[in-house]
């Protein structure tokens, strides 16, 4: 089976890698000449354009860095390119408006298109144990699935075209509150004299319980191991974080759905960002 890769930056480049080791033949396709003579390296073919390494192929792959990026690419380079019978898979995490536009215009010319835009980060790309979110009628996500779980640990159909996206910014929006609530009651912990540890011990196991408390603590040498105990450095970049909550308040807002905390979440990362995007987003403790 051919399948076309666009786009092998940090998290497509290990995801690509994991398609040549489970047997598909890759044609890979990348603005950066880095980017590509490394996706050589891991085993794929390359090209100079889009439109020639989507030939030919049984499915076209894209983890880009925004919507503008994406409809461009697949509206001028994929769509009409591709054989017919091929399906579409975009991962970029890209809003869930230019997502059913993309999916509309592939489905107009016959083709299947889901979103399954993925939770995990780079470390996650390269081991294969993403998790997918997958947005698109059945027999898109049928199509898609074998090729997914090539480079996922678990391959999730959301509902219709654009389901995925909404998943992944609901969920990062509740992690982005969730994280900001746990920095928030360990620093106050501190200052009122209670040792960081015990309140993780106890909070831990009692209603606080939380992935970023239990599985992400943000302090250093409390809880468990996590980016706070490497000066905050790898993990979820800050300016990612920023990225999906910009995009969950935009679709908050063309749903009217009243998200306080969200909006709030994002002024907070949006300060934050301004000098330290390049932290993991458990830095924002730093505020506190
Ligand atoms: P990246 O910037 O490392 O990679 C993007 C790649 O796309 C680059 O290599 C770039 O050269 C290429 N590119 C840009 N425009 C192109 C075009 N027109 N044609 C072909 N290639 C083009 O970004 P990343 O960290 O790999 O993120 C990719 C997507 O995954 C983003 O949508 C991001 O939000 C999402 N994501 C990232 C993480 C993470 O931890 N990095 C986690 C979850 C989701």
């Amino acid at each position: 089976m051919r399948i076309a890769f666009i786009g092998l930056g940090n998290m497509g480049g290990g995801m690509a890698a994991n398609l040549v080791k489970a047997g598909y033949t890759v044609r890979a396709f990348d603005l950066s000449e880095e980017a590509l003579s490394a996706a050589k390296d891991a085993g794929c073919e390359t090209f100079t354009t889009a439109r020639d390494a989507v030939e030919g192929t049984d499915a076209v792959v894209s983890m880009l860095p925004n919507g503008g990026i994406v409809k461009d690419v697949y509206t001028k380079d994929v769509i009409g390119h591709t054989p017919h019978a091929a399906v579409l898979i975009d991962c970029s995490t890209i809003d869930v408006a230019t997502a059913r536009e993309v999916a509309d215009a592939a489905h107009a010319e016959g083709y299947k298109m889901v979103d399954a835009p993925v939770s995990g980060g780079i470390a996650a790309a390269a081991g294969g144990t993403l998790t997918f979110m997958v947005g698109g009628e059945s027999h898109a996500f049928e199509a898609a699935e074998p090729i997914l779980s090539a480079m996922g640990k678990a391959v999730i159909h959301a509902g219709d075209v654009g389901a995925g996206q909404t998943a992944k910014i609901c969920n990062n929006m509740l992690l982005a509150i969730t994280m900001i609530g746990t920095a928030e009651a360990m620093k106050m912990a501190e200052k009122l004299g209670l040792d960081p540890q015990k309140f993780y011990e106890i909070s831990s196991q009692s209603s606080g319980y939380n992935w970023s408390l239990n599985a992400y603590t943000p302090m250093p040498g409390v809880g468990v191991e996590s980016p706070a105990d490497k000066g905050y450095e790898g993990g979820f970049a800050t300016a990612l974080m920023l990225k999906d909550l910009r995009l969950a308040m935009e679709a908050a807002e063309s749903a009217d759905a009243a998200t306080p905390l969200g909006k709030h979440a994002k002024e907070i990362y949006e300060a934050f960002a301004k000098e330290n995007g390049g932290l993991d987003f458990s830095a924002v403790i730093k505020t506190l």
